[in-house]
């Protein structure tokens, strides 16, 4: 392996800077040139990449974003083009790719290897933490941080004006965050997508903290499929005759420096991934279990769905009440 690309795609993620400039130098480091792809897959499809060397990583380590920059690339879902980008890396002397993104990021990758042999490693880089085989992804840790530095300024709030406040968090339909957060965070509730609101539970958890003179109360919600679910919900509370406010913490949760967790993630999975593609393995992602790296094969990723396991939401259903 002489030269490899690598990209980042779909929503940017706290952290994936730290795994660009680990694969970056760790390729540097065994005599491979690397070439920084932008924009993701739309870059790919157009062939705008450039070659990268120590200092183009330096400084980086520590910041939010994507220096590579990010994008959704519809073209790059037609197996044609899929083919015709396959050969416009070859003809550039480029023999291999590193994808760091999400869920939808991997299955492009899959299916560029598979239908073309390009040889493609991904990397785990969402802040919702939903893909499948890897117990952690970049940006997870530092997007719960963000949420919970303005969920502990909520309670504040709460305490003080003895209200409820009901808090959306990102997480797509999977409902990490949401779990991680509310656990953290001490929520009273927690929301999680995909099931059914339980609104006299909520009530009756309500009047329980009433009864023990507990007047704040903070519901975490899931953002998942439904955009009117945060506002519906604080509407009907406030009917029921508990006055809430909503907070929709949006798009803040995917910026910021990355925490300590998540740059060591990135550097451990970016110069892994490198060392997996000059070994010869490629199609899988680079994922983490039990403290362990672990190689998940694309496929895996594209046929499975990751959901929160029972005990975390039993645990934090215990701890509410
Ligand atoms: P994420 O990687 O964060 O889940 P998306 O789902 O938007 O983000 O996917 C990012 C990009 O990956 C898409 O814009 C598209 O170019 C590519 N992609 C997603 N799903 C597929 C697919 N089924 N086949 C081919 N490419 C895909």
């Amino acid at each position: 392996l002489k030269r490899l690309a690598v990209l980042t795609s779909g929503g940017d993620a706290p952290g994936m800077n730290a795994a660009i400039r680990a694969v970056a130098r760790t390729a540097l480091a065994r005599g491979v040139e690397v070439y920084g792809v932008s924009k993701g897959y739309s870059g790919l499809v157009n062939g705008d990449w450039q070659c990268m060397d120590r200092t183009s990583v330096a400084n980086i380590l520590q910041t939010g974003g994507t220096i590579l920059k990010t994008d959704r690339s519809d073209a790059f879902r037609d197996p044609q083009v899929r083919a015709d980008t396959a050969e416009r890396l070859r003809a550039a002397g480029i023999e291999a790719l590193v994808v760091i993104g999400g869920d939808g990021s991997l299955t492009g990758a899959h299916r560029l290897e598979e239908e073309t042999g390009f040889p493609v490693i991904g990397l785990p880089g969402t802040i919702d933490n939903d893909i499948f085989g890897t117990e952690d992804t970049i940006g997870f840790d530092t997007a719960v941080n963000t949420a919970l530095e303005s969920i502990d300024k909520l309670r504040d709030t709460a305490t003080s004006h003895e209200r409820v406040f009901v808090v959306e968090v990102m997480g797509r339909s999977s409902g990490f965050i949401a779990t991680s957060v509310g656990i953290a965070g001490g929520a009273e509730n927690i929301i999680m997508p995909g099931h059914p609101i339980d609104f006299q539970l909520i009530c009756e958890r309500l009047n329980d903290s009433l009864r023990r003179r507990k007047f704040s109360s903070l519901i975490v919600i899931a953002e998942g499929e439904d955009p009117q679910l945060t506002s519906q919900l604080t509407h009907d509370l406030g009917v029921a005759g508990y006055p809430a406010r909503a907070c929709i913490l949006g798009h803040v949760q995917r910026g910021g420096s990355p925490t300590g967790h998540d740059r060591v993630l990135a550097s451990y999975l970016g110069s892994v991934a490198v060392d997996y593609l000059l070994a010869g393995t490629s199609n899988v992602m680079v994922g983490v279990r039990k403290a362990e790296v672990v190689t998940v094969p694309l496929q895996d990723i594209v046929s499975n769905k990751k959901v929160v396991p029972d005990e975390l939401i039993d645990l934090a259903q215990i701890l509410a009440t």
